[in-house]
């Protein structure tokens, strides 16, 4: 039984597979691989395009979702969360896709062995369909060369589990990442790390913004976010004309984390990572549902 906890669960041969299975769900209408499947999610915090890339992901691919949703069950009556997981795996579901503010969760879920547990993000730790998908739209804009090719993560790195499991992934495939944040935002780490965004603007091929993640502070970081967008927003004077791919996980913090005006630049793909993240769902489905 295999479990998509973080990416390192697959191998190097399994990722190159993803991205191939990706483009291809891209390119040519999906065959129902997974019509006798049966997925639950059970989300423990909001979402608005992970539950749904999951939901749009599996019904393309034909197998049937069941969604729980967790502050209408059990676990608010005193239900331990394993419990909870357990008699829902009595249900006999081909697999459970887990999101909680806890970063253990999904680990400690994978470990009882009872069902394909998929992490659609983890607390602060990991978040690896998210690395997955910017993964592929990364390498399908540079034509499959993403080798030495070097990003900049800005914006609340600390607290992003976007980060965490992008950090992880794109060292692996061999990516050079800058990190670039004021001090509250900034984690522990040996990676090259700037303060001014204009220090980076001639070096990078990507910049992947991050919003500030207000609900996992346990004290106010910024007492006004004017400011930081000041210096970290995303706008058209910094940019300038240079080619650089711009993206960001959402929910964007218009005007804060990027401006109006480079939402609509067609160097931001936004929309397309939320595209790219149906079809690479639909590859980690078809992965660990059939091929594992
Ligand atoms: N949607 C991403 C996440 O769940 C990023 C964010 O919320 O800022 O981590």
């Amino acid at each position: 039984m295999q479990h998509l906890v973080d990416t390192d669960n697959f191998s190097d041969a399994q990722i190159a597979q993803l991205l191939h299975d990706a483009k291809n769900f891209k390119s040519q209408h999906p065959p129902k691989l997974l019509r006798d499947k049966l997925l639950v999610t059970l989300f423990f915090e909001a979402s608005t395009r992970t539950r749904s890339s999951f939901e749009v992901a599996a019904k393309r691919l034909g197998a049937s979702v069941v969604h729980l949703d967790p502050s209408r069950s059990s676990t608010k009556k005193g239900e331990t969360l394993e419990d909870t997981f357990a008699n829902l795996c009595a249900m006999e579901p081909d697999g459970i896709i887990v999101r909680h503010s806890d970063n253990k969760t999904p680990k400690i879920l994978a470990n009882m062995q009872m069902t394909p547990v998929i992490n659609a993000g983890a607390g602060n730790y990991a978040h690896p369909t998210q690395a997955l998908l910017d993964l592929f739209t990364m390498v399908e804009y540079f034509n499959g060369d993403i080798k030495g090719k070097t990003i900049a993560i800005v914006g609340d790195i600390v607290s992003s589990r976007v980060a965490s499991s992008g950090i992880r992934l794109m060292r692996r495939m061999g990516m050079n990442v800058l990190l670039v944040a004021p001090e509250q935002f900034m984690p522990t780490s040996d990676l090259p790390q700037y303060k001014n965004l204009e220090d980076v603007m001639d070096r990078v091929d990507v910049i992947m913004s991050l919003r500030a993640q207000l609900e996992r502070h346990e004290t106010e970081l910024f007492e006004d976010y004017d400011d930081y967008a000041r210096q970290y927003c995303i706008t058209k004077e910094r940019m300038k004309d240079r080619d650089i791919l711009l993206l960001h996980p959402g929910p964007v913090m218009r005007n804060i984390d990027i401006s109006d005006e480079m939402l609509d630049d067609p160097r931001c793909k936004v929309l397309t990572q939320v595209k790219n993240g149906v079809f690479m769902r639909m590859a980690i489905l078809k992965l660990l549902l059939l091929d594992a």
